[in-house]
């Protein structure tokens, strides 16, 4: 599946919230976990601090990238790996389908990584005769019913346990051991038919492709977070292992790391501790190691002032549950493999903003900063939804609009000018705009302010002050 040619934000949102199952499923996600993330955060009296901190390692990280990402290159090959440079998603693509080709394997095993969706690796693979199988449950859930992620954390976040029951019973066959006909849309038994079904397919497959949700640099160490236990059998089991991670996952060492593992858990999935965190440093006996690092368009973002702090993300998703407009839009109207307030500002840094789709969505969103108050790593996403509004292409009557705007507010004299003149041909001034058109479905739920006959600055000059 591919995002490409989607609508912009505003159709697709307006599609998705005429569906009210969908709504609902998003509803009750979304408030479970964001409950629990508010409970287990309050416990911490040094919360703030281990906000503060997470923010200044990754800034510090950042301000140093090239040299930690040369100090983790030269770490992974002392300890027997392989590192490759991709600039973007062709190059990402190029290296991960010639690897597996290497090994002579036609078949992949894939632990949840982000990054390979944003770069459409499946699809690069699947055209070279490579198939990928995902072994996230959720992933997995979105692979077996050809469908697209809505959520950063969980997937398949706008499936219900029924649907899921349907898409195990009609589609796991085409990819490996069936469902159990008897299967039900009891969670345990649905666990159940995908850990047989994934099982097989672990043992079986000699190639494996993760992410990563960071890197040490001082030793050379990937390190993945996940609740099932999975990512553990498809990172050890395979003889190659090839992960795929963006350069911005980098902390120099592993100290840093123990903030990040006080406040992604808490953020992510409401928990006081991961459940399995798997860390891997090189090439072990019988296994080949390669790390491929992938810019894609992440030094761009870097060279922004402003929007560059979307590059401390850890992909926590605690902004996808308190925004007020992904639960009702849903991921999907996003058109990313990053949706909800992040993709809102990571998209269009890292696609640039030439289709209406990456334009379009600085603007989804109410700047209610309820995202930016839950953010572990404290990024302001109002701040930059703003900076990247500035830079969207706007319409050339608006453009216009604003330069008149501009031209007029720049000197006193002309502002009082045109206030005078706005008095005298107020009786003029429609309540409404004329439609079919913007104005018009503006207007058509907000009354334009009446124009005074007179302007403030002209009753102050001649009451002097309210005196007279
Ligand atoms: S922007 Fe912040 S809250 Fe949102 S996913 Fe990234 S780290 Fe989590």
């Amino acid at each position: 599946m591919t995002f490409l040619g989607m609508p912009a934000f505003p159709a697709n949102a307006a599609a998705a919230v005429r569906d009210s199952q969908l709504r609902f499923n998003l509803r009750k996600a979304t408030h479970t976990i964001r409950e629990k993330r508010a409970s287990v955060v309050a416990e911490l009296p040094d919360w703030a601090r281990l906000r503060e901190a997470g923010k200044q390692i990754k800034d510090h990280t950042l301000r140093n990238l090239e040299r930690y990402l040369l100090q983790m290159e030269e770490a992974v090959t002392a300890a027997g790996g392989h590192v490759h440079w991709a600039a973007d998603a062709r190059e990402a693509n190029r290296i991960v389908t010639g690897l597996v080709r290497e090994t002579g394997e036609s078949d992949v095993v894939k632990v949840k990584s982000m990054a390979t969706q944003e770069i459409g690796l499946n699809e690069a693979l699947a055209e070279a005769g490579i198939t990928a199988y995902e072994t996230d449950l959720a992933e997995l859930i979105v692979q077996l019913g050809d469908d697209w992620p809505s959520h950063i954390l969980v997937p398949a976040i706008h499936r219900s346990r029924a649907e899921i029951r349907e898409i195990f019973l009609e589609k796991m066959a085409d990819w490996g051991r069936p469902a159990p006909e008897e299967l039900t849309d009891d969670p345990r038994a649905l666990a159940e038919a995908a850990r047989r079904h994934l099982r097989e397919r672990f043992l079986s497959t000699k190639v494996a492709i993760s992410g990563a949700n960071f890197m040490i640099a001082e030793t050379g160490t990937l390190v993945v977070l996940e609740s099932e236990g999975n990512g553990r059998m498809c990172l050890t089991l395979p003889k190659t292992l090839i992960s795929v991670v963006g350069i911005e996952k980098l902390l120099p060492t592993w100290r840093d790391l123990e903030v990040f593992l006080q406040l992604l858990p808490r953020s992510s999935t409401g928990e006081r501790m991961n459940p399995y965190t798997s860390t891997w440093t090189g090439a072990t006996e019988g296994q080949e190691f390669h790390l491929v690092l992938l810019d894609n368009g992440r030094t761009r973002v870097l060279a922004d002032e402003v929007g560059r702090q979307a590059l401390r993300c850890i992909r926590c998703s605690a902004c996808l549950n308190v925004c007020p407009v992904y639960e009702r839009a849903g991921g999907h109207a996003y058109g990313s493999v990053y949706p909800g307030p992040i993709g809102a500002i990571l998209t269009p840094q890292l696609r640039g903003m030439s289709s209406p789709l990456d334009a379009s969505l600085p603007y989804a969103s109410t700047l209610c900063g309820a995202c930016y108050d839950v953010c572990p790593v404290a990024i302001d996403i109002p701040e930059v939804l703003v900076h990247l509004r500035g830079r969207a292409p706007h319409p050339r009557a608006e453009r216009l609009g604003m330069r008149a705007a501009g031209w007029v507010f720049d000197r006193p004299e002309r502002l009082a000018r045109a206030e005078r003149l706005a008095g005298r041909l107020r009786r003029f001034v429609p309540r409404r705009a004329p439609g079919p058109g913007p104005l018009s479905a503006w207007t058509e739920t907000r009354d334009l302010p009446e124009i005074p006959a007179e302007s403030f600055r002209d009753w102050w000059t001649r009451t002097d002050g309210g005196t007279r």
